[in-house]
């Protein structure tokens, strides 16, 4: 990967870093902030509201994992290397998801044995 994809791509898993921790933090005093009292639709309302919150939640963290990894490799050297056969990920892929582990040939082999 030449040095301009790279920078680009850490630019961008940077901002995306930041943009997910701020809506984490937001969701989750919106959490918080939802109050379960009062008859049993508006409870239940409140119980529905608040797992569609803690399930954006857990989707954001694990999205952030991905992209906290993503700049370790980038650290380290390793970055747009497929985990499972070490070859060069597309730069296509790359570019259309930045956090990519996977070459499209080992994705669909990691897919498939799912
Ligand atoms: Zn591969």
């Amino acid at each position: 990967m030449d040095n301009a994809t790279l920078t680009e791509l850490r630019e961008r898993l940077l901002s995306l870093k930041q943009e997910i921790t701020i809506r984490i933090k937001e969701n989750a005093e919106k959490v918080n902030n939802i109050q379960i009292k009062g008859d049993e639709g508006d409870f239940s309302n409140a119980v529905y509201s608040r797992e569609i919150l803690y399930d954006l939640i857990e989707k954001d963290r694990s999205h952030l994992k991905d992209i906290e990894e993503a700049l370790y490799n980038i650290e380290r050297g390793t970055y747009g290397k497929c985990h499972r056969c070490g070859k060069e990920i597309e730069i296509e892929r790359m570019k259309a998801k930045p956090t990519a582990k996977y070459c499209i040939k080992c994705r669909a082999i990691v897919e498939s044995g799912r």
